[in-house]
């Protein structure tokens, strides 16, 4: 199966002159790899611009939606308006979002909405370094999972693609990845406790994401990750671009 590699610019870049910058350099650099798919996700004011210049083997996300189709909901953006513009993907409940106070009920509500919008939806779960230090991974885990997709198998999910990103908040833009060891364990138990949550037919993708790096990409493919989900390198084309090559690699 061809990895998956997600792109999460955060809130960068600062103009569009360079959000078109970096796609196109990313385009112009992955175009003859054929055995990868490759997601970007821009902030939601790029989306347009990114989606008309994109090619079959990029993908556009979205980093957020919310939970309601339409109505009073200043500042909001519903999954139907994502996909409208040609999205097909969309990342909820990244730690960023969680630690401004999203909850598991609330990333179960926009989870609904997104497949009801038939958008792809990238769960993201992991605990912090306290929980990690007091053993309490799994626990989290767990938690984060069953809230998050509570109800969620009643979807005919089967038709799309989920995804399921382990993203250790520890990991995340500071420079400290989870080892492979450690990654493995927890992969190991993401296949046991999220596929039976789903329709047999639907087998939920499982992607690592946490300070990915072309040094250290292949390693989590090698381990058994369907892909990665890649924050800051993902803003340097030479390095995402590479992140691609090694990924991609047999
Ligand atoms: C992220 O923001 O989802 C992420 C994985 O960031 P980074 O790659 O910078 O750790």
């Amino acid at each position: 199966m061809k990895p998956l590699i997600i792109a999460n610019w955060k809130m960068n870049p600062q103009s569009l002159a360079e959000a078109e910058r970096l796609f196109n350099s990313v385009k112009k650099g992955i175009k003859n790899i054929k055995e990868i798919e490759i997601v970007i996700c821009p902030p939601f004011i790029y989306i347009p611009t990114v989606q008309h210049s994109s090619i079959p083997t990029i993908k556009i996300g979205a980093q957020d939606c919310f939970w309601e189709g339409s109505g009073p909901f200043t500042g909001q953006i519903s999954p139907l308006m994502l996909k409208n513009l040609g999205c097909q993907y969309v990342i909820i409940g990244h730690s960023a979002r969680r630690e401004l106070g999203e909850t598991d009920e609330m990333i179960n509500k926009k989870l609904r909405a997104a497949i009801k919008a038939k958008l792809k939806p990238i769960l993201c779960v992991g605990e912090t370094e306290k929980e990690r230090k007091k053993d309490k991974t799994f626990k989290i885990l767990r938690e984060q999972l069953e809230k998050g997709l509570k109800g969620i198998s009643l979807f005919k999910v089967y038709s799309l693609k989920f995804i399921v990103a382990y993203e250790p908040v520890w990991a995340i833009g500071t420079g400290n990845p989870c080892g492979p060891k450690e990654a493995k364990e927890v992969l190991l138990f993401l296949r046991k406790f999220v596929q039976p949550l789903f329709h047999s037919n639907t087998r939920p993708l499982i992607l690592y994401g946490g300070s990915v790096n072309s040094k250290n990409a292949k390693d989590y493919i090698d381990i058994g990750f369907d892909g990665l989900l890649v924050g800051g390198a993902s803003l340097n084309s030479e390095e995402f671009i590479k992140i691609v090559k090694e990924a991609s690699k047999d």
